[in-house]
């Protein structure tokens, strides 16, 4: 990779896996994770098993960051049934997914929320990794001129661009995620540019450089290497296959060999 950004490679268990599956999962990747600075890996899962995973995580020395799937951007309050930015920090938690295309499509997340979200985590020291999706049953190369870039916009308003190499930007189309279908590696690279386009109009050219750009949607251990070989593109979301140990552990060291490459 030809960038100084350094590739995240993270699982979204979604509403996946309970305590036993995840103790099952953690016990098989434990020695198996590589101690590299060549790439950072992470599972982002259900909030109420998030301690207990970085409880292990610690207790085993894992080289693995534990994310949240969604958070408020309030730290404390009368807000029944949210988590609180704060409180995810209290115990160890690194960052959160904001805006997956689930909850912008079932719970009505608005661009508005999703940029106090962000804003919120930069506030509280943890990483927000915006997911942005074309709003689409099939493909429409133009759509990423659109829709996406509006979620950008309104994400990140008002954010300092210091704040730029805490960013991760997941380019994540509707149709893709949860299905088997992906874009060619040519689409996914032109996404990933026009997303950067983007940021550097919000944040100028060397701060939207250190944005990371993530594809996901569909990512499996067969066409994981190729996605994650794109000059644009700094990692991969991962739903479905990250919920097998050992497929989790294959794209690792795939992405890893091009790491080294
Ligand atoms: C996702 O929803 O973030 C995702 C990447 O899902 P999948 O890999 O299962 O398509």
């Amino acid at each position: 990779m030809m960038s100084n950004r350094l590739p995240l490679i993270l699982a979204n268990w979604k509403m996946n896996k309970n305590r036993s599956e995840i103790h099952e999962f953690l016990q098989a990747i434990t020695g198996k994770l590589p101690l590299t600075n060549l790439l950072q890996v992470g599972v982002a899962a259900q909030s109420v098993y998030l301690e207990k995973m970085v409880d292990y995580v610690n207790h085993h020395q894992l080289p693995l960051d534990i994310f949240s799937e969604n958070l408020f951007y309030v730290n404390q309050g009368s807000y029944t049934g949210e988590t609180s930015p704060a409180a995810l920090v209290d115990i160890g938690v690194k960052g959160s997914i904001i805006g997956h295309y689930e909850r912008r499509k079932l719970f009505k997340e608005s661009n508005g929320s999703v940029g106090l979200k962000v804003a919120a985590s930069l506030k509280n020291g943890l990483l927000p990794l915006v997911a942005i999706s074309e709003d689409t049953s099939t493909y429409d190369p133009t759509d990423i001129e659109m829709s996406p870039l509006t979620e950008i916009a309104i994400s990140f308003a008002g954010i300092d661009k210091k704040w730029a190499s805490k960013i991760v930007v997941a380019y994540e189309p509707a149709w893709a995620i949860g299905s088997d279908r992906t874009p060619t590696l040519k689409e996914i690279e032109h996404a990933a540019k026009v997303i950067r386009q983007s940021l550097t109009v919000i944040f100028g050219s060397a701060a939207a450089n250190q944005i990371r750009i993530q594809y996901g949607g569909a990512v499996t251990p067969e066409n994981a290497k190729a996605i994650f070989a794109l000059p644009n593109i700094d990692g991969l979301l991962i739903g479905r296959s990250s919920l097998v140990a050992d497929n989790f552990l294959r794209i690792i060291d795939d992405a890893l060999a091009v790491e080294k490459e």
